[in-house]
């Protein structure tokens, strides 16, 4: 690691900055936009994953119709002060990206094969942003939703496949991230690990408080690194944690392990923060609008809790931004001009519980009538005999359907409540649409017109003086299906 401090030439402005402990820049964050010099002390990205502008456009819907306001996140892009772009999100490999593809063009600034975490096909590691930052002096930290070595997390600090997540879960620790806040308890725990090594105990040993109850950390001591791990995979949806006392005493919400982070992080001189509702895209992939809206909510009261800290230290940088689009969700129109029947979308505050509790209610292979039974208590909706009978033969495996990316049970799920919310989707899986990026404080100005995701790393460490480039090469023909496997039109005729 020695030999790349070369590379990282710091400033003479943050380098006396961190000699007297000051402030390296403390001004207005509506000034200092103007100024793509200018240098931020704090960086927090926050990624909503799998957030198509549908799903943004209608988690603002629902805010505005359960709250009275709109989402934060939209109110912010109206401001004249809030920076904004548009981003290609593409991998080396595919116009559409996964996650660990898509974190590693922002973690190292060089696009990488769906899968993979910060590693070229030919197999050459890339220098993360966490580690680079860390060795800047600048403290880290990760909070999401999903387990916290999922690939978005990951994707700035890890090299490996986005399923080695065993190993991903020892790399955080040989980083010394400072904080770590999420799910994935079955990584670090010995029981379920397959080498049966005791992470957690690695983890306290090298000075770490560990936590697995919200309780704790509430309590946890500022002046020790944090491992929270709030669940044994993904933390639960926010529309199943409100349901839910026991859930609700054990897991943190996004915004509660926001708060915690800042006030740890906030006492730095200079930190690097991730934060991610990354159950949006879970959501999303399943087609269940009522989970997908409600985490975006969960998501917004997480820009909250950076906007009060922004207030307080106007050195900070917000970006706020979804890595990739999951099956864009829309509300189709209804109804004579539209709306002169009763607006469907008004149904999904109705639900009680996500599809995947509506799945373990009904079972594995259940009839039409406990199928009407389950959704009507969890919903609301009364489905009709025949429809329910249709989604039974999914559960089945006997399901038909036109076009073979809906063809699962939580797909057609989600169609047969269309009927009810008035909300169709494309298919089940991420798309490759351009998808915004918000920046607000200070370097802001870096970020907008219309940007690569490679774009933020470069411009993360210019706005920190750091001078290093990890290597890129060029993107590889799509992947796919050939024009001849395509199933041709005569057939049909
Ligand atoms: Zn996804």
């Amino acid at each position: 690691m020695n030999s790349r401090r070369l590379f990282l030439k710091q400033a003479g402005l943050l380098a006396a900055a961190t000699s007297t402990g000051a402030p390296a820049v403390v001004r207005a964050a509506d000034v200092a936009r103007r100024d793509a010099d200018a240098i931020p002390r704090h960086i927090i990205h926050l990624v909503a994953d799998g957030t198509s502008s549908g799903t943004l456009t209608l988690g603002d819907c629902f805010s505005t119709m359960t709250r009275g306001r709109g989402l934060r996140w939209l109110e912010l892009a109206g401001r004249p002060e809030v920076e904004q772009a548009l981003m290609n999100v593409r991998s080396l490999n595919s116009l559409v990206t996964d996650s660990a593809a898509a974190s590693s063009a922002w973690g190292s600034g060089s696009r990488v094969m769906n899968g993979s975490l910060n590693l070229l096909p030919d197999g050459r590691k890339l220098h993360p942003l966490h580690p680079v930052f860390g060795e800047a002096g600048w403290k880290r930290g990760l909070v999401t939703t999903t387990e916290i070595t999922h690939a978005t997390p990951a994707g700035f600090v890890a090299t490996a496949k986005r399923e080695e997540a065993e190993s991903i879960a020892a790399q955080y620790l040989a980083a010394r991230i400072e904080v770590l806040l999420g799910g994935g308890k079955k990584f670090f725990d010995p029981a379920q690990r397959s080498d049966k090594r005791d992470l957690y105990a690695d983890y306290r040993t090298a000075g770490y408080a560990v936590m697995t109850q919200a309780d704790q950390l509430e309590q946890a001591h500022l002046d020790q690194p944090w491992l929270g791990t709030f669940s044994s995979s993904h933390l639960p949806y926010t529309l199943d944690h409100q349901h839910d006392q026991r859930l609700r005493k054990e897991v943190p919400t996004l915004a509660q392990m926001t708060r915690r982070a800042l006030q740890k992080l906030g006492r730095e001189d200079r930190f690097l923060l991730q934060i991610e509702g990354g159950r949006v895209d879970h959501a999303a992939h399943a087609n269940d609008i009522a989970a997908a809206v409600q985490d975006v909510v969960a998501f917004d009261e997480a820009i909250e809790a950076c906007l009060e800290f922004q207030r307080s230290e106007p050195g900070t940088l917000l970006i706020i931004t979804t890595d990739h689009g999951t099956a864009n969700p829309g509300l189709n129109g209804s109804g004579g001009a539209f709306g002169s029947k009763p607006p469907l979308f008004a149904n999904v505050a109705k639900a009680g519980a996500s599809f995947g509790e509506i799945s373990r209610l009904v079972g594995s292979n259940p009839a039409a009538g406990k199928i009407q039974e389950v959704l009507a208590e969890t919903t609301g909706y009364k489905a009709p005999d025949r429809k329910a009978a249709f989604l039974a033969s999914f559960f089945a495996k006997k399901g038909l359907v036109m076009y073979e990316a809906m063809n699962s049970v939580s797909l057609q799920l989600g169609q047969l409540l269309a009927n009810f919310s008035g909300v169709g989707w494309t298919g089940g899986d991420h798309t490759a649409d351009y998808v915004a990026v918000h920046a607000f404080g200070p370097g802001a100005a870096r970020f907008k017109g219309f940007l690569q995701n490679t774009d933020l790393f470069h411009q993360y460490l210019a706005l920190a003086r750091i001078d290093f480039r990890n290597p890129e090469v060029p993107l590889l023909a799509e992947t796919g299906p050939s024009a001849a496997s395509v199933e041709p039109l005569e057939s049909w005729v």
